[in-house]
Formats: structure tokens, C-alpha cells, sequence
């Protein structure tokens, strides 16, 4: 199966996701961490992208669409697999339908109130991108990341003036995406508010998987 995730930051995507995985059996394919290995990485593109995320604005199109390409060209990716993040913008949506169009587009809705309070408790391990919220789901010792023992830290786009940019950056150039996988017949919604194993059986039920 095919699958988007679409919804603001901090609506859960990546958490769902990491559940979502077990049950089909499919890779998480998230672009925000890819473009975060890039730069921990120190590579060209992280180079290019470093600053444009630390303020919360997106990476060019062209950029992001080259970085989905390879990713999707990867084996693992043959059977399917869950975007989160990607696409963004309606030029990257037109460009995943003419490379491998989705089966469903899942859209998570979560209250700008609730995206915020998420999103400034949210904590991510450097090592292996486990998310973490210090107010619902601490890692056990703090700071240090349950399943590989990395840094649990604050990402810069989750600060306050970031957050903010964020989710205007997502009304303006994301939400659209809402209507145009709807025109399409792709759209499931789901109600992305509660404990993620509640969202995930919500998710099961909407998709029958
Ligand atoms: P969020 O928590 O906002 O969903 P992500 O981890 O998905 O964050 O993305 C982090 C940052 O990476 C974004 O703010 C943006 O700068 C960049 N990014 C990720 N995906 C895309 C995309 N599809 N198009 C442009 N920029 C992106
Ligand atoms: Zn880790």
C-alpha cells in the first residue's frame, strides 16, 4: 500500500507512522528526516537545507522531489510505503502522481491549540529520529533515548518563533493538498487527537487494514 500522511506539524504523522509500520509492513519514508540525516551528515544538501529548516520555511521543490526519487527507487520501497512530510506543496504532489501515485492520502486533524502544545514539548533522538513528547511519552532516562541510547533533544524548528512560521507555512502551501487528493477520491480523514494507539485503531478502521 501506497500511503500520505498529510496534517500540520505536530499532528502525529511521524509517531502513527512508526506505529503504522508494523501493521503493513512497509518503510516510514519521512522527508524531514532524511533532509535531518543530510544535515547531520554535513553533506551538500544538508549544507543547503540547514538554515531554510531551522526557521521552519520549506526546502526548493526541486530539491525535495530529487531527495523522494532516490528514496522511493530504494528496494524496500518496491511494495509500498508511508510519506510523511512529502508531498508539501501541490508541485510536489503533481510530481509523486506522475512518479508512483499514492493509493490514499490520510489527513490527521489536530487543533492549531493542540499542534502548538505538542509541538513545544517535542523531543526527537539524534541518533535513530525516535519522537519523544516530554509531557506524554518521556524517554525513561532524561535525555538519553530508550531504543538506541542517542541525545534526546529540541529540534530549532521546535521553538516558539518556528513553531509559528510553521503552521502559516502549512495553511498557505500545505492545507490546499486537503481539497486536491479529495478531488482525486484519496482523501480518508482521520481525528488525530488522543493517545497515538487510539489514532492508530482509528486508522485501521478507516483504512480496513
Ligand atoms: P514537521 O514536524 O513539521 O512535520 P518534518 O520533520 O516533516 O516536520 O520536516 C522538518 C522540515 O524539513 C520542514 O520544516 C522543512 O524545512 C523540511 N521539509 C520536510 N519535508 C519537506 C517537503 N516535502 N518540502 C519542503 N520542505 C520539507
Ligand atoms: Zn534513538
Amino acid at each position: 500500500m501506497k500511503l500520505i500522511f498529510l496534517g500540520p506539524p505536530g499532528a502525529g504523522k511521524g509517531t502513527l507512522a512508526d506505529l503504522a509500520v508494523d501493521v503493513l509492513k512497509v518503510p516510514h519514508i519521512s522527508t524531514g528526516d532524511l533532509f535531518r540525516a543530510a544535515v547531520k551528515a554535513g553533506s551538500p544538501l544538508g549544507l543547503k537545507v540547514k538554515d531554510i529548516m531551522a526557521t521552519g520555511g520549506l526546502v526548493p521543490d526541486e530539491l525535495t522531489i530529487e531527495i523522494v526519487r532516490e528514496r522511493l527507487s530504494q528496494p524496500d520501497a518496491k511494495n509500498g510505503w508511508i510519506l510523511d512530510g512529502f508531498p508539501r506543496t501541490i508541485p510536489q504532489a503533481d510530481s509523486l502522481e506522475k512518479l508512483a501515485p499514492a493509493d490514499r492520502a490520510v489527513n490527521f486533524e489536530v487543533a492549531d491549540e493542540i499542534v502548538i502544545g505538542r509541538l513545544s514539548t517535542r523531543r526527537v533522538c539524534r541518533g535513530c529520529g525516535k519522537i519523544y513528547n516530554v509531557k506524554t511519552m518521556a524517554p525513561k532516562k532524561d535525555g538519553v533515548c530508550d531504543a538506541c541510547g542517542g541525545e534526546v533533544y529540541t529540534r530549532d524548528d521546535d521553538k516558539a518563533e518556528a513553531i509559528k512560521f510553521r503552521l502559516e507555512t502549512y495553511r498557505k502551501q500545505t492545507e490546499p493538498l486537503i481539497a486536491w487528493f479529495g478531488a482525486k477520491g484519496k482523501l480518508v480523514t482521520i481525528d488525530g487527537v488522543g493517545d497515538p494507539k487510539v489514532v492508530l485503531e482509528r486508522f485501521r478502521k478507516a483504512l480496513g487494514v
